[in-house]
């Protein structure tokens, strides 16, 4: 079972609101992540009792249930939100002490939930599932899940669904959106409360530092910066980058209408609410540095007493920013074709390929496993003169391909393959799912047995597809 603590609930009531997550009448696991609970030092001791656990039934012994207050940044505009449909039971201690939040997503409503009903649907939930491991298994940091379990109730969208529980995990769930809100709706003290509650838990080593919040600011934005420069690195869309779905922890979250990207294109943008494009593939490193802006607003009377002297130095600690993601996007990239160093000439072919990746309609990941295994996966072919020039100049620089491959993933959750096996899964055959599931496991390692698993969609299927956000 858990080794329970509560951490959270030593802040002000204000940061939260306790909670008892809805009755559901049936408890069928679904999805069961057997070796996160070993890793989490989770012994399930009786698997029965867990699953009720898990799907809110039942109280963990030392658990108070509650969901956190937090307000954001939804689409550039500033809004209250909260956990509509999250509960934490708690923060599970492992071994060696090291702390996560055990959140139930869709565990009913909440104090939060406005209109929603605080429920979710089976299909989200797996999608959930699936792609927050396949992004842990390609080594970026987000959060897990440990389970995923039907209620038997039912979710009513634009027809009714299957209702399911999400196991959630992560290192914490505190967001930009939690400084925005206390920040916006508290005093001083709150906000002097939440910043040491959160260095103590996440940036230790903070404390010690000459300047101990311009310090958490700037190791929150390097690890930030590092996430979404992986998100670049491997074709990810996180698709919803709003200011309460970025993670001061720096774990990719709130799974809603991600998705990766096939053929490479900076504009792609696959959520059906992103109209303005705001979230597009290309824009990502953009928007995370008018998140961190959002945040380090947020910091400004701790950073300074002097409204002056703070924006001052918060100019100061924004141009440090601005810099840093270059100059990490750039490596990101140099990295993927084979290059440790910055140099102009090695720019420079970067940039070319990704303009004829573009021109050329290639696909992204396929094209850099074509150059770094040596293996003509199909919607990346270099065989024409433009490309086959690119070739002859990128290969006289002697790119070092046992890094290629250690920064090129050959098995991302494409798109056709994720709604085929959910599909499937909704229907009740889990079996394209669980392959899909072990597939991801090793994405970096290119197997015979499943080079199906690397051919792009169709275009129409591309074309058509989207993705939503609160289903
Ligand atoms: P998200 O787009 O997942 O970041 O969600 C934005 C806000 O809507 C958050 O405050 C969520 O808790 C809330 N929300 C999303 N889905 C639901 C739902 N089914 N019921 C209640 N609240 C929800
Ligand atoms: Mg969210």
């Amino acid at each position: 079972m858990f080794r329970l603590d509560n951490s959270y609930l030593t802040l002000p009531d204000k940061f939260y609101s306790k909670e008892t997550p809805e009755y559901a009448p049936i408890v069928r696991p679904v999805l069961w992540n057997l070796d996160f609970f070993n890793e989490l030092n989770i012994h399930v001791d009786d698997k029965e009792e867990l699953q009720k656990i898990l799907v809110g039934n039942q109280t963990h012994i030392g658990s108070t249930p509650f969901s956190q207050a937090y307000a954001g940044h939804q689409f550039g505009h500033f809004t209250m939100l909260g956990d509509g449909r999250a509960i934490h039971i708690g923060e599970h201690l492992t071994k060696d002490n090291k702390r996560f939040d055990i959140q139930l997503k869709g565990a009913g409503p909440t104090t939060y939930s406005r209109s929603g009903d605080g429920r979710a649907t089976l299909k989200s939930m797996l999608r959930e599932y699936l792609i927050s491991e396949a992004m842990h298994c390609l080594g970026i940091p987000s959060s897990r899940s440990l389970a995923v379990i039907k209620t038997g109730n039912d979710v009513q969208r634009e027809t009714f669904h299957d209702g399911a529980v999400l196991t959630r995990v992560m290192k914490s769930h505190i967001r930009v959106g939690t400084f925005e809100y206390i920040s916006h709706f508290g005093s001083l003290d709150e906000l002097k409360k939440i910043t040491d509650y959160t260095i103590d838990r996440l940036y230790p080593s903070a404390k010690s530092a000459t300047n101990p919040i311009e310090s958490f600011f700037l190791q929150f934005a390097e690890q930030q910066i590092n996430l979404v420069c992986n998100w670049m690195r491997v074709g990810f869309i996180h698709g919803v980058m709003n200011t309460d779905n970025t993670s001061i922890s720096a774990e990719t979250f709130d799974y809603g209408p991600c998705a990766f990207m096939n053929n490479y294109h900076p504009a792609t943008v696959f959520s059906s609410i992103d109209s303005n494009s705001r979230y597009a593939f290309g824009s990502q490193p953009t928007i995370l540095k008018w998140n961190i802006t959002r945040f380090l607003e947020t910091l400004l009377p701790l950073i300074d007493p002097n409204k002056d002297k703070a924006v001052e130095r918060a100019k100061y600690l924004l141009e440090i920013i601005d810099s840093s993601w270059r100059e990490v996007l750039a490596l990101n990239m140099l990295n993927k074709l084979g290059f440790q160093e910055r140099s102009k000439v090695n720019l420079k072919i970067v940039d070319e390929l990704f303009r004829l990746m573009l021109k050329h309609k290639l696909d992204y990941t396929n094209t850099f496993v074509n150059l770094s295994h040596n293996i003509e996966l199909s919607g990346a072919s270099l065989n024409h003169p433009e490309l086959k020039l690119w070739f002859e100049k990128w290969d006289q620089l002697v790119p070092n391909k046992e890094l290629m491959q250690q920064k090129n993933p050959v098995f991302i959750p494409r798109n056709h393959l994720v709604e085929g096996a959910l599909n499937d899964a909704v229907n009740g055959n889990f079996q394209s799912l669980f392959k899909l599931l072990e597939v991801l496991k090793k994405p970096y390692k290119y197997l015979d047995e499943f080079a199906a698993y690397t051919i792009p969609p169709e275009t129409h299927f591309e074309q058509n597809y989207q993705t939503y956000c609160g289903t």
